[in-house]
């Protein structure tokens, strides 16, 4: 799991107190930090966050993604098997196999 990582104040910078200690990334002339812009709304693990950036939201949002990919993944394994399923049975129709579609239609919801 990704922890939020903390803004390091360099040279003349210096941490502003009422906003949310999150290091951000700017993309420029290389790679720079700077602070999170937000007003600080929760202290957890010694740290104050704004509400995207504290560590049990940054937990939250990974596991509600992770959530979404595992639905994503049953879901297009499910249409898989149905498709293949079914295709298999309309072709056994077409081709004038009705009895054994029928067979293996029962077969396979007596396994499952
Ligand atoms: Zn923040």
């Amino acid at each position: 799991m990704n922890k939020p990582r903390v803004w390091n104040p360099r040279g003349h910078q210096e941490i502003d107190p009422s906003r949310c200690e999150a290091a951000v990334s700017t993309v420029g002339m290389g790679f720079y930090d700077h602070q999170c812009k937000r007003k600080w709304k929760v202290e957890e693990e010694g740290h104050r966050w704004c509400h995207q950036h504290s560590p049990s939201a940054l937990k939250a949002r990974e596991e509600a993604e992770d959530k979404l990919w595992r639905d994503k993944a049953a879901r297009r394994a499910n249409s898989y098997k149905n498709t293949g399923l079914s295709s298999v049975l309309r072709r056994l129709r077409d081709a004038g196999h009705e009895d054994l579609a029928t067979k293996v239609e029962s077969a396979l919801e007596k396994k499952s």
